[in-house]
């Protein structure tokens, strides 16, 4: 579990041009404290993935939960988030309109990354959600790195949380489009484990292709993919930054898009850099490499992120598809009521799962608790009291649909 002890590292990425970021300084910082980082970074393509579905042509399919914030109204809609999201989705599932403009030299390695986002319909007591969270916020323009930021999370092992706050600074004044944390560079649970775009990019359909190619850019880094030219956030440097992907060629990463072959073969002759790539700051960004996607897949497999495509968290989070109905009414029963030695449960879900039923008594003392593999539909359980003393309960059953409570009292005698 090494991983999480790896200090935080932050990529920031810049919103359009005329807005780029700056080389991140506390990772400069975060080098000269601790120089096997880079072994680590190197490293975060080759987990041993966990519970890795058999086959090649899984989808992994993530819920997502956007926590916009504004200060007087939203500028940013439903429908722009919702744009955002199919664009998303085209881009990770190499489906997207620009693709016949790759160029011959990387048409061949572009590659789908078999992942699907889906808005969460649960949130994470149950209820009902869009998955589109709106907050009114007196701090809705981030400064980057402010400790009050990401005060909205969602446990990050079953949602991936994007801010969409109304805009970025950097300390030195700035403005950039987004950041991300890589994976296993905070500790498990941190809030800040998820990823921000600046609603600059989003709102009204302005700069939507930036503000779309940021938030699939973002997400590579939430998967652990760095920056085609290397782990810092300037581009245009030099050749000898390096991404640990084995396929993308070594490139000072370009912030427009070149036309002459000469200038995106400036690294080594001979040698075309893929200035279209999604991890490289250029206007052009259409595409992910075979090793790119091999990488966030050993990383979606690992410890790190492995829980969040189970089929469990799916129906937790409601992000299972075919998209299921947000139920949090089951139409809990009990007959009789009062009970002397035996009662009879029913109640209904919209599909099968496993439910928590439990009794509790008047001082919050759990006296009796059940898993159960439930089914669609309406389920009977029959609940044995003989153990369970004289008095009053609570009833509680926790589903996907949120937790339901009814009042039990068990008496003995004539009643
Ligand atoms: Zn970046």
């Amino acid at each position: 579990m090494r991983w999480f002890f790896l200090s935080v590292i932050v990529l920031s990425c810049f919103a359009s041009s005329g807005q780029r970021c700056g080389a991140d300084e506390g990772f400069k910082e975060l080098l000269k404290k601790d120089p096997a980082l880079i072994d680590k970074l190197k490293n975060l393509g080759n987990l041993s993935g966990l519970n890795r579905p058999v086959g090649t042509n899984e989808t992994f399919i993530i819920p997502v939960v956007f926590h916009v914030l504004y200060l007087d109204s939203s500028e940013v809609s439903e429908i722009d988030i919702r744009l955002c999201l199919k664009d998303l989705n085209d881009n990770f599932g190499k489906k997207n309109l620009h693709f016949n403009e790759i160029i011959p030299e990387f048409k061949g390695i572009a590659d789908s990354a078999g992942i699907r986002f889906v808005l969460a319909s649960k949130d994470p007591a149950g209820n009902c959600t869009s998955g589109i969270n709106f907050y009114e916020d007196p701090a809705a323009n981030w400064e980057e790195l402010s400790p009050t930021n990401f005060s909205h999370t969602w446990n990050s092992r079953q949602y991936l949380n994007v801010y969409v706050p109304q805009s970025v600074k950097k300390a030195d004044g700035s403005y950039i489009g987004g950041y991300a944390y890589l994976p296993g560079s905070l500790p498990p649970g941190d809030q800040r484990d998820a990823i921000v775009v600046s609603g600059n990019l989003l709102k009204n359909g302005e700069n939507l292709f930036y503000g779309k190619e940021t938030l699939t850019h973002e997400l590579g880094h939430w998967f652990g993919l760095l920056h085609v030219f290397g782990y810092v956030n300037e581009a245009q440097i030099d050749c000898y930054g390096d991404d640990y992907v084995s396929d993308t060629p070594p490139t000072r990463g370009f912030y427009e898009c070149p036309v002459s072959q000469k200038d995106y073969q400036f690294c080594q002759p001979g040698v075309s850099e893929n200035f279209q790539n999604f991890m490289d700051y250029s206007y052009c960004r259409m595409m992910f490499t075979q090793g790119q996607t091999q990488r966030m897949r050993n990383v979606l497999t690992s410890t790190i992120r492995n829980n969040l495509w189970t089929s469990e968290n799916l129906a937790f989070t409601g992000g299972a598809e075919p998209l299921r109905p947000c139920v949090t009414n089951i139409n809990l029963n009990v007959f009789p009521n009062p009970s002397a030695l035996k009662t009879n449960i029913t109640f209904e879900l919209p599909y099968a799962q496993t439910v928590v039923m439990n009794l509790m008594d008047l001082d919050g003392r759990i006296v009796f608790e059940d898993k159960i593999g439930a089914t669609a539909g309406w389920n009977l359980y029959n609940l044995s009291l003989a153990e369970i003393p004289q008095g009053i309960y609570i009833l509680r059953i926790k589903t996907s649909a949120g937790t339901s409570t009814m009042k039990l009292l068990v008496r003995r005698g004539f009643f």
